[in-house]
């Protein structure tokens, strides 16, 4: 490794002992080449000098020159001002200063020219400059180019590294790096990419002279961040791949060929067939199968997982399908236990609800391997749930669980049973291959035939006398309904007492015995829930009011509307989420976002998207970049998101050039031996010695 580079920060010129502890503990700065890492966050143009006449209005700070021709004091003590003159030969403009009047006062010079720079406002509409920069002017300070701007905190800001002090070590530190920076790329890729060296955009990215030297360093320095991302991806994958063993289903099994054939409801779709033959062929390779089923709502993915698990079964293995809620699990055991009703397979069900009695009794059946399918929540998780010889996990709606909680499933056997994560939240292809890298990926991109397209309206509160009209229509021609509201934790006390209100308006306005409301939330017990449901699952009542605890996988295809409150509370796939709640039968369906008057543009964009498309693929993309990728998983579950200089959500074309780019490494030198790749041998072992368990995980 690099001497150089490995250099403690308190040797660098301008740090010493004390500021270089304040690095290592405020931004984990410990030495030269952590320093070099740390990049500015914008910049700003200090390369041309603007007219005052042409000065942009609210734009980021803009540089001129003038000569200063009066000063003002206004104000009384505190709130005294100054105000500075400056004219050049197109007009003139007032500096202002709140603060530090009498020392600003003192060092400017009534007729000397100065170099401002500053962040043009109209304030009482004339345009003004508060505090800007000033320094007079002479040819020889000028700073020419692009001035970086570095994030800094509280602490360090105290102590001289504001982001003009981090500027200032870091180009005393750049100074000096000629030279000396290894390049870590291999020549034939620097020059299929046709980018500049490592060490020059190093250089470019602390000091940039122009518009074009900053984005030759970025795309260098999103390129290297990519690509070593994508490279840990594929070297884990592929070493899982080849390493870890699996369980070998030689067979398809009778479980499965029994239920195809007399019991299957409907024709698979393609799509379910192509994904059941890649499982299929996992379970044929003695390998561990991880894998990454997704799916839009509505597309049919419980039968697959049902068909994986009968493959399993038919091979003399358990099977277990875990749901991230109770009313979720339920569901599934119902409709399952229906669908196998004539196989000799005995389905158990578990969760948070079970009675200690049947508990046992599950858990014992579980170990003597009279269970065949276990469906639960976390309740499968527990230590006291053991089974006799496990050999596939489904996952359903993956994001719910923790990567923790996934690793748990893991240690229930010596050889790992095979796992499926199944989720109904889309993800972009490349925030796919940046989170779920190491994961093959199967896509059900096709919904079960005669699904009619869900129209979706945005409608405000003036328009809800019309809404009930509407849905007492729909409700005499036997349809049902959902009325969601949000239920979010920072308000939950409030969100609670609109739902109870909004439930018993409803009441009023729906009153028995013609229409009859089920309601269900978050703080009713298992069974009551459980007993609203199936009211309304059975068609006993014809409105449900909720919160989103029937957000995920609920399946009643006679309902046919849903109404969601508060709609601009919702993320975008909450929203799509909760859309697919409806258009699962074969009805005309409907989704209405009721909105109050005052929108955000995000919230604009959301509904409008929400009405423009029913694709979850397409939403998931709007929303990766209005939320930015770690809040669309909704976890902070690995560090592989921080990413320093690439944005997944701006950088989509490029993750996907990375990723090919490192694809077609591997293909001529998967173990990187070559000596033509020794550089990027030497940086990716770095790289994988420093977070040695993370791919063992799901
Ligand atoms: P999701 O992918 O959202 O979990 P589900 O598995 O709940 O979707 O399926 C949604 C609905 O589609 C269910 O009512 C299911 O019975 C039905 N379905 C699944 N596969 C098919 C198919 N191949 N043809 C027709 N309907 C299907
Ligand atoms: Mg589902």
């Amino acid at each position: 490794m690099n001497e150089f580079l490995l250099t403690p920060i308190e040797y660098l010129k301008g740090v010493g002992p004390q500021r270089a502890n304040l690095l290592k503990q405020e931004l984990s700065i410990n030495n030269f080449e952590e320093l070099l890492n740390y990049f500015p966050f914008r910049y700003v143009d200090r390369s041309f000098f603007c007219k005052i006449n042409e000065i942009p209005l609210q734009e980021s700070a803009t540089q001129f020159k003038g000569i200063v021709t009066k000063m003002k004091e206004g104000g009384k003590g505190r709130s005294k001002t100054l105000s500075v003159f400056v004219e050049d030969e197109t007009g003139t403009i007032e500096l202002i200063w709140f603060q530090g009047v009498s020392w600003v006062k003192n060092l400017i010079l009534l007729g000397s020219t100065y170099q401002i720079f500053g962040k043009a406002k109209v304030y009482k509409s004339t345009l003004k400059i508060a505090h800007p920069e000033i320094t007079l002017w002479s040819p020889n300070n000028l700073i020419k180019g692009f001035q970086p701007v570095y994030s800094s905190t509280e602490k360090l800001s105290a102590n001289g590294l504001g982001t003009r002090g981090i500027e200032k070590i870091i180009s005393t530190l750049v100074e000096q790096i000629k030279n000396k920076i290894p390049e870590v790329l291999s020549k034939s890729i620097i020059s299929e990419i046709n980018c500049i060296s490592y060490e020059e955009a190093l250089i470019k990215v602390h000091a940039p002279k122009t518009e074009q030297e900053i984005s030759q360093a970025l795309y260098r320095l999103k390129f290297n961040e990519l690509f070593y991302l994508q490279l840990e991806m594929l070297l884990r994958k592929n070493h899982s791949i080849t390493k870890r063993k699996g369980f070998i289903f030689p067979n398809i099994g009778k479980a499965f060929s029994q239920f195809y054939e007399d019991c299957l409801p409907f024709e698979l779709t393609n799509a379910q067939k192509k994904v059941l033959k890649e499982i299929r062929k996992d379970f044929l390779t003695g390998k561990h199968m991880n894998r990454l089923l997704q799916g839009d709502v509505g597309s049919g993915k419980t039968l697959v997982a049902l068909l994986t698990c009968l493959i399993a079964i038919g091979n003399g293995f358990q099977a277990a399908i875990m749901a991230p809620t109770e009313i979720l699990a339920n569901q599934h055991f119902e409709s399952i236990t229906k669908l196998i009703s004539q196989l000799p397979i005995e389905v158990a069900l578990l969760t948070g609800s079970t009675k200690k009695s049947r508990r046992v009794e599950v858990h014992e059946k579980l170990l003597s391997g009279q269970i065949h399918l276990l469906i639960g929540t976390h309740a499968l998780l527990e230590n006291t749930v053991q089974f006799q010889n496990l050999g596939i996990v489904v996952i359903d709606e993956q994001h719910r669980f923790g990567v923790a909680q996934r690793a748990t499933m893991w240690k229930k056997n010596s050889i790992p049973p095979h796992v499926l994560i199944m989720t109904a939240t889309p993800i972009p292809r490349t925030l796919a291959m940046t989170f779920y890298g190491d994961l093959d990926v199967s896509i059900i991109d096709e919904l079960p035939p005669g699904r009619k397209p869900i129209t979706t309206i945005h409608r405000f509160e003036n328009h809800r006398l019309r809404l009930f009209g509407f849905l007492k229509e729909q409700i005499k021609i036997g349809r049902q309904i959902y009325i969601v509201y949000p239920l979010i934790q920072e308000s939950e006390k409030l969100d609670f007492a609109n739902l109870i209100e909004g439930f018993e308006a409803i009441s009023r306005s729906f009153p028995l015995p013609e229409y009859r409301v089920s309601i269900v939330h978050g703080k009713m017990k298992g069974e009551e829930k459980d007993f609203e449901m199936q009211r309304f699952i059975k068609g006993e009542t014809q409105i449900m009011v909720a919160t989103t605890v029937i957000e995920v996988g609920v399946n009643v295809p006679n309902a046919s509307v849903m109404v969601i409150e508060s709609a601009e509370r919702f993320g975008l796939s909450q929203l799509h989420q909760l859309r697919g709640r409806v258009g699962r039968g074969a009805e005309k369906s409907y989704c209405i976002l009721m909105t109050g008057q005052k929108l955000s543009n995000e919230s604009k964009i959301r509904l409008e998207t929400m009405e423009q498309t029913n694709d979850g693929f397409e939403i998931a993309e709007v929303d990766l970049k209005l939320r930015g990728p770690g809040d669309l998983l909704g976890t902070q579950q690995s560090g592989i998101l921080d990413l320093k200089v690439a944005d997944i959500s701006k950088d989509q074309q490029l993750v996907i050039y990375a990723r090919s780019i490192v694809k077609k490494l591997l293909q001529d030198d998967a173990d990187i031996s070559m000596r033509e790749n020794i550089l990027i041998r030497n940086k990716i072992s770095v790289i994988l010695k420093s977070k040695p368990n993370w791919g063992k995980i799901s």
